[in-house]
């Protein structure tokens, strides 16, 4: 799950980290308000969205009057904001940060993630902090400095100094970078986080060391522990179809190509949509209906793929081990049925009653397209999506 800019520097502040004052604001007033409480000078206005790149998309403006504010605000809430992160078709601004400025002498860049293949917690920093940082990653990897977590031990005092140093923070104001990356792991590990990234860091023109930009992502399987983030969830910010799967115990998430997989199991579902890339097609979607697909289930799911009006065919890929092939073959038809497909359906089905499941889909009258394992199935299916 993920949370906004002013509700991670809330998170990060309650840790110590310095963050510029402001106030989040869902109206053009309120941010004219805010501005009225920051005081005269140099304020932010930032657009809060789940996604980052907003600075080049033009959702984060430096503005040096009460009418600059006003007008910054005007445009940035409610415009269909586009970045790098967002898709062709951007996210709705629905709410707003407004901030104090900050002198910005260097944009630094600290983040954190879990590393699977040491399995720590990773701490990078580089120097090259700002808009470009996924740049400098991709062709300037040697100028990210990493530092690893011991999970017994914490991020050391000694790491986050080192790190501090290598980055280029000026030697007087190392104690605070060091304490600023101290507060940024307690809150990652307290909050069972996936991902936290402060970029920019700022070393300002006053002396201070500042978390201009907070991101934070959160392990779902962990948020019944943290009922105070959970909270935070804005569900303008995710995909309906992802809410509505949720909804039916479905785990579903939209991808760019134009296959639908319908699939049990996680692991299969991964291997489905693998054995498609693997063939020259693209999928439309994860989806996985877990054990206890029922009609109703299977019928949602066909429901969500097709919402997708690129949708050009559907792989089903069912294995029947608990669940057995001839309930399944059943909801497919039924679904099929309810939903007047009309693009192609290729349904691979192996395990319990198989023979039973391939007869129902058989017999149902239906252009299916019956596979006999799973390149197969890829196969058929790329071929139906060409058309
Ligand atoms: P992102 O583009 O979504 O990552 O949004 P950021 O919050 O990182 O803002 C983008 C850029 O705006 C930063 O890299 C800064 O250069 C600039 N910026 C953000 N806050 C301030 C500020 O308080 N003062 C000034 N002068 N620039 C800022
Ligand atoms: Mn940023």
């Amino acid at each position: 799950m993920k949370i906004h800019e002013y509700q991670a520097k809330a998170l990060l502040q309650r840790y110590g980290v310095a963050v510029p004052r402001g106030v989040p604001c869902f109206s053009v007033e309120e941010a004219v308000a805010a501005g009225h409480t920051l005081g005269a000078g140099v304020r932010v206005v930032k657009a809060q969205i789940h996604a980052g790149g907003r600075g080049k998309g033009g959702g984060v403006k430096v503005v040096r009057t009460d009418d600059e504010l006003e007008t910054a605000a005007r445009q940035i809430l409610g415009m269909q904001l586009v970045t790098h992160q967002t898709g062709p078709h951007g996210q709705t601004v629905h709410r707003l940060l407004v901030e104090e400025g900050a002198d910005i002498r260097q944009e630094l860049y600290v983040g954190m993630v879990v590393d699977r293949n040491t399995q720590q917690v990773a701490l990078m920093a580089s120097a090259a902090g700002g808009m470009d940082i996924e740049e400098v990653a991709a062709s300037h990897p040697e100028q990210i400095h990493t530092a690893q977590v011991d999970p017994g031990v914490g991020l050391r005092p000694e790491q986050a100094e080192t790190l501090a140093r290598q980055i280029g923070v000026p030697e007087s104001l190392v104690g605070q970078a060091r304490d600023l990356m101290l507060g940024l792991y307690r809150a990652f590990d307290d909050t069972d986080a996936s991902l936290a990234e402060i970029n920019p860091m700022a070393v300002t023109g006053d002396g201070k060391v500042l978390a201009l930009d907070a991101k934070f992502n959160f392990d779902a399987n962990a948020l019944y522990r943290h009922e105070d983030i959970q909270a935070w969830r804005d569900l303008d910010e995710e995909d309906p179809n992802e809410i509505e799967a949720s909804r039916f115990g479905l785990s579903y998430i939209s991808l760019e190509g134009n296959i639908g997989c319908l699939v049990n199991g996680a692991g299969l579902a991964m291997a489905t949509m693998d054995i498609v890339k693997l063939y020259g097609g693209n999928p439309a979607n994860f989806l996985d209906v877990g054990g206890g697909a029922t009609t109703e289930k299977v019928t949602e799911a066909f429901k969500l793929m097709l919402s997708n009006p690129g949708l050009k065919a559907i792989l089903v890929n069912i294995f029947g081990g608990i669940m057995k092939c001839d309930v399944i073959a059943e909801g497919v038809v039924a679904a099929a049925r309810q939903v007047r497909l009309a693009v192609p359906l290729v349904v691979r089905l192996e395990g319990t009653n198989v023979e039973l499941g391939k007869q129902i889909l058989a017999d149902s009258g239906l252009p299916i397209l019956s596979a006999v394992n799973m390149a197969d199935a890829a196969a058929q299916v790329v071929a139906a999506a060409r058309g």
